[in-house]
């Protein structure tokens, strides 16, 4: 058996949070992996390039997402060891850098000598990172030519070695401290008692590199008390130099002025399309919540011909990329479509339909079935009126709506439908419920997604239990009105029924909503 058979586990850094930290090597196995193992401490959008059917297991300490059980660590490496062995790519996903307060050293000796390869791919360590974000250059010419990285660990019967204090205290150079934030008081005294002194600049960094992240500026005496007041939590480093004194002048990350600064959003699409609408809330500030409640699903069939028909009709991006497998399945492209008039639901389906060199005819000014069939019987579609259309071709999701079909029936057009995909509901994971339910908004862009979340809530009175603050945001009337039927109003409607429209409703509701400014994140 030669190594490609017998599975490999990836030792991978995430890095600190900010998904734009991620390696290219992190990246690329991570959209491969069959089987990710992962940290509590890796950023919420790491996952989202994830194959559809990879494994996602969560091997997080104590302290993780709420709902999520702590992994020991004996048990991630015989998983690590199991899955490798059953053939499987595995990903050990880790915060930072995993030879960093990691145990990756730990993971890789273990698979060593399990006789399984191994790769390590470093990642950005938070100590190198949080504090540059934090505008603290960890050394400076004249000021620090070293950096020490350690873990301030709060109890030794872990099996750690006592940090050498009288050594700390006279290093010459930056203290990056890796920790629980109930070890500094005991930090502080330790370095203090050995030495060092209490005038020194020092800073905390919590959730560095994440939009919420937070610096706190004291000197070595005052730090313990500053924290406390600040109610600092974890993730946090602590930073003990006179470098922690160009934070204030050099800081320059954060998302101040973006309009859903602070906002957390969740976007309840499926994983292939999720991944814009998630872009372009974050760019905006927001912290992104992804419940992929919906998965794709092309139906098998047989190839499509186009021939035939006077008009062609794409009710969603999903369909024009299901039409075209289907077409290059049969051996066509899109010169199937020459000679129909092609008509898109709206901008979204237009524009899958231009990424494959098809512009659309026909794009209603409302993005719902009703405008599609008011748009497809003007007369500037059918110059001789809607009786030189005779056959048309709508190709979609099973089970979508009848209107459009049925509309064109009634003024005599022969009207066919092509089920191409499905879109079928895929469970949540607790960490993603839990997130769901504190939002401070939730978005729908589809009638099927809303049906997909509440199935995947255990019942519906489960919705009850969203934050009272959380607001509803819908793409349009219909996704409204399957809202309204599971006994959820939306508190936001979009005027334009597409990814814009729903983007530019959500901000103009958080910057409408004033003293609404979101409490400060712990
Ligand atoms: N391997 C990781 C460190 C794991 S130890 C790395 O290389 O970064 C966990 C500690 O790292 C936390 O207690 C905290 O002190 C620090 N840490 C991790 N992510 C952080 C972040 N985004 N901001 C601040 N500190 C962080």
């Amino acid at each position: 058996m030669n190594d490609a058979d017998r599975g490999r586990v990836y030792i991978v850094g995430a890095g600190p949070g900010d998904p734009g930290l991620l390696t290219v090597r992190a990246t690329e196995l991570i959209a491969t992996a069959d089987v990710v193992l992962y940290d509590r401490l890796i950023g919420a959008e790491t996952l989202d390039g994830v194959r559809a059917d990879a494994e996602l297991v969560y091997v997080g300490k104590a302290g993780g997402a709420p709902g999520a059980a702590s992994v020991p660590q004996a048990e991630t490496e015989e998983l690590m060891v199991a899955h490798a062995r059953a053939g499987k790519s595995v990903v050990r996903l880790k915060g930072g850098d995993p030879f960093v307060f990691g145990r990756g050293g730990e993971e890789a000796l273990t698979m060593l000598q399990a006789g399984i390869p191994f790769e390590v791919v470093p990642g950005i360590t938070a100590g190198l990172s949080a504090t540059a974000y934090a505008g603290i250059p960890v050394t400076f010419r004249g000021v620090s030519s070293a950096v020490a990285l350690i873990t301030g660990h709060e109890d030794t019967d872990k099996g750690e070695p006592a940090l050498d204090w009288a050594a700390l205290a006279t290093f010459p150079g930056t203290l990056v401290f890796y920790m629980g934030v109930g070890a500094l008081p005991a930090i502080v005294t330790s370095l203090m008692a050995a030495g060092r002194r209490g005038s020194e600049a020092a800073a905390l960094v919590e959730c560095g590199t994440l939009p919420w992240q937070r610096t706190v500026t004291a000197t070595l005496d005052t730090l313990a008390e500053t924290a406390a007041a600040a109610n600092v939590r974890p993730p946090a480093l602590t930073v003990i130099g006179e470098v922690a004194s160009f934070s204030e002048r050099l800081h320059w990350f954060g998302g101040d002025g973006l309009p859903l600064k602070g906002r957390s959003v969740v976007v309840t699409r499926a994983r292939p399309q999720a991944g814009e609408l998630a872009d372009r809330l974050r760019r905006l500030g927001a912290t992104v919540v992804q419940t992929p409640t919906i998965r794709i699903e092309p139906i098998a069939g047989p190839s499509v011909s186009l021939s035939g028909y006077d008009i062609v009709c794409l009710t969603s991006p999903n369909g024009v990329h299901a039409l075209f497998e289907r077409l290059h399945a049969g051996g066509q492209d899109a010169r199937a479509f020459a000679g129909t008039v092609v008509a898109a639901i709206g901008p979204g389906t237009a524009q899958a339909l231009a990424d494959r060199g098809i512009r659309a005819d026909v794009v209603p000014e409302r993005s719902v079935a009703e405008g599609l069939v008011e748009a497809l019987l003007d007369d500037r579609v059918a110059p001789s009126g809607p009786a030189a259309v005779r056959r048309a071709l709508f190709a979609g999701a099973s089970g979508a709506r009848e209107t459009l079909p049925e509309a064109l029936r009634a003024s005599g057009i022969e009207v066919d439908v092509v089920s191409l995909y499905e879109t079928v509901s895929e469970p949540l994971s607790q960490a993603a419920l839990a997130a769901a339910r504190q939002a401070d908004y939730i978005t729908f862009a589809s009638s099927s997604s809303v049906r997909a979340l509440f199935g995947a809530l255990e019942s519906e009175s489960d919705l009850a239990a969203l934050a009272p603050t959380t607001r509803i945001v819908s793409i349009g009337p219909v996704t409204s009105e399957t809202l309204r039927e599971h006994g959820a109003e939306p508190h936001v409607q979009a005027t334009r029924h597409d990814i814009d429209g729903l983007v530019a409703a959500l901000v103009q509701d958080a910057t409408a909503a004033v003293g609404s400014a979101p409490a400060e994140r712990s």
